[in-house]
């Protein structure tokens, strides 16, 4: 998201790798700690255990000892938006502020499964608003990303499904987002080439209305 400093990205990477260090947390790592369901857990490692023998794979092989556990905790993660609402997020962040200028998060990374093949797609996020008495942090636009992206999914959905959630939260004159993602789907099963990236957006009140709002909004986002 936006500008950082490589001594920002620096913690980020760290943290990160201490989240994977397994051991430390009873084999989970930290984010998986909070959503892992324990109680789905064994069955979906009993079904990716029968997916990897029908491949053909002996399942006891040391290297696959433990990936059907590690496939199904992934797996939970890839798909937590499900247990999240707008609602849980956004509930004390709205503020009422007379800003009526154009709002605009740029580069909000994206990691999300297609819905049709369980494979990766990814990219960035584009959003603006223009306030209409209400406004929200930054940041929140980021996560209205992650939960929507943290689900199955097809690209032209999720861009939908985050311009209605900023649009009924904050009740702006206008949203606009727009997403480039690549689909590994597409990439593996050589239908695209490895750079091509799908655009989808979606211009919702003074956005789809105003083609000089609409110009202003893509000409800050889709310039390389
Ligand atoms: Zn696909």
């Amino acid at each position: 998201m936006e500008y950082h400093p490589a001594s920002e990205i620096n913690v980020v990477v760290e943290e990160y790798l201490n989240m994977c260090v397994e051991t430390k947390n009873n084999g989970l790592c930290k984010e998986e700690k909070e959503t892992v369901d324990a109680t789905g857990l064994p069955r979906i490692e009993k079904a990716y255990s029968t997916v990897l023998s029908e491949l053909g794979e002996d399942v006891d092989r040391e290297g696959l000892l433990r990936t059907p556990l590690r496939a199904a905790k992934a797996m939970q993660f890839f798909t937590k938006g499900y247990k999240e609402t707008i609602q849980d997020i956004l509930n004390d962040a709205i503020f009422d502020e007379n800003h009526e200028e154009m709002v605009i998060v740029k580069d909000i990374d994206l990691f999300s499964l297609c819905e049709h093949h369980l494979v990766p797609f990814f990219g960035r996020a584009h959003i603006a608003y223009l306030p209409n008495k209400k406004v929200v942090g930054l940041s929140k636009l980021a996560r209205i990303v992650e939960i929507y992206s943290r689900r199955l999914q097809v690209q032209e959905r999720l861009t939908k499904q985050i311009a209605s959630a900023i649009s009924e939260a904050l009740e702006p004159a206008g949203v606009a987002v727009v997403i480039e993602a690549t689909h590994m789907c597409m990439v593996m099963r050589g239908v695209q080439k490895m750079n091509a990236s799908t655009v989808t957006s979606v211009m919702l009140g003074t956005f789809n209305d105003d083609p000089k709002s609409r110009k202003e909004f893509l000409d800050l986002t889709m310039k390389k």
